[in-house]
């Protein structure tokens, strides 16, 4: 077996220009705001966030006073009995909208067409359903390649719908796709494998003048880049608590809808916790206001509280600085990798221009699997897609241009050792 060198990180090596970038980073101090194990280089934060620094706390609270000591207490708004801090701390009930308003402003939405709970694949079962019987059409409408939840929550939702189509064409002919038949456009804004990022504006108004509805998917969106969802004109949209958000592993998730379409789109998961007074107990469904309809069952508070606190990351972040960091990398990390490509079977598949291109750069390689296990094992973490994608996710919060240099001697040096 060989034993690979892990990265130690020599600050000396580093080239002049990158340590200048870095030096006048706006986003430099938000690093020190999540915990980063030592002696690895994380290049997976689109698949599983990193932790931010204030949530063990919090958590940590939540489980001693919230849940251990308030017990039940704690679902409502504290009596004037209780302490003021206590009261503001918890009512467990407003927690799940108190959290779409954090969200809200990183998907250019208002916080009351947010709903936060359930995960990514559930919601889009909501929005989903809700399109479709809005559009009076059969159709929905995707990329063939578009992640696997997503084709499967819409094959699923056949089952309850006579003659659903499911129509499955390649991301390049969406737009000659877009026939009068099409009820619902089911579009993952930045696709998984290749990080290419759709023109999310411009499909939008397409889709809408063929009078069909879009449910974006912002999985590898939200939190990455500023998303602008209302200027986009989008009707529905689904997103993962847990990777751009870090709100730690199977985090709630969210989803849009469009104000306007509050008032017509059918509730299908009509849970109580969505209804407009869940304890009168009524014996009839009346929807909440706003989004807060899509709410089904009680709140996931452990998850909620985590995913709340990790939000506050964002506070002081120019999401315009976010996404001006995030190209700086990924263009770094593909300039730097160009030497590689010369010697080793690696080739490029995230576009290199910059509208194109979402938070992350891939390459196929023929032994992505094999390659990727000897990454980890010498400490840089990226991850594996079928069939040969090696793929690393650039996260602008937390990663640095000497990180990226750091990631690029490790990937030489493995693939060196490999060859
Ligand atoms: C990660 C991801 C999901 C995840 O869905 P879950 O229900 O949270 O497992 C959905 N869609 C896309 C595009 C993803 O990348």
């Amino acid at each position: 077996m060989t034993t690979i060198q892990k990265p130690s990180v020599q600050k000396s090596s580093v080239p002049a220009d990158l340590l200048a970038l870095d030096a006048r980073d706006p986003l430099g101090h938000k690093r020190g705001e999540f915990i980063l194990p030592e002696g690895v280089i994380y290049l997976d934060g689109n698949s599983l966030g990193a932790l931010p620094r204030a949530v063990p706390a919090r958590l940590a609270h939540v489980a001693a006073q919230e849940w251990g000591q308030q017990l039940i207490r704690s679902w409502s708004v504290g009596g004037p009995a209780e302490a003021s801090s206590a009261r503001a701390a918890h009512d467990w009930m407003s927690l799940p909208d108190r959290v779409a308003a954090k969200i809200a402003p990183l998907i250019g939405s208002a916080p009351h067409e947010v709903a936060v709970g359930d995960s990514t694949s559930v919601n889009t079962f909501k929005v989903l359903a809700a399109a479709l019987k809005l559009s009076g059409r059969r159709v929905i409408l995707t990329d063939g390649d578009n992640f696997p939840t997503d084709l499967y929550i819409a094959r699923g939702l056949g089952t309850l719908m006579d003659g659903l189509e499911v129509r499955r064409v390649s991301a390049a002919s969406i737009s000659a796709h877009l026939a009068p038949d099409v009820g619902v456009l089911l579009l993952t804004e930045v696709d998984y494998r290749t990080g290419r990022r759709s023109d999310m504006a411009a499909i939008t108004a397409q889709a809408r003048a063929q009078g069909a509805l879009t449910v974006w998917d912002l999985a590898h969106s939200a939190g990455a880049f500023p998303v602008d969802l209302n200027g986009c004109g989008a009707d529905f949209a689904v997103g993962c608590g847990y990777k751009f958000l870090n709100g730690g592993p199977g985090a709630p998730a969210f989803l849009f809808a469009a104000e306007r379409h509050h008032a017509q789109a059918p509730v299908v998961l009509s849970g109580w916790m969505g209804h407009a007074e869940p304890f009168e107990m009524a014996r009839e469904y009346v929807p909440a206001p706003g989004a807060r309809r899509f709410l089904v069952g009680t709140p996931q508070v452990l998850g909620l509280s985590a995913l709340d606190t990790a939000l506050d990351v964002f506070a002081d972040v120019d999401l315009k600085d976010l996404r001006d960091k995030s190209l700086s990398l990924s263009h770094t990390f593909m300039e730097l990798m160009i030497p590689l490509q010369n010697r080793f079977p690696l080739t490029l598949v995230t576009p290199q221009n910059e509208t194109e291109r979402g938070p992350q750069v891939s390459y196929r390689h023929p032994q992505a699997r094999e390659v990727m296990a000897d990454l980890i094992r010498a400490g840089v973490i990226g991850d594996f897609r079928t069939p040969d994608i090696l793929r690393f996710g650039l996260t602008p919060l937390y990663h640095s241009h000497a990180d990226i240099w750091q990631a690029v001697q490790g990937i030489g040096t493995v693939l060196e050792a490999r060859s």
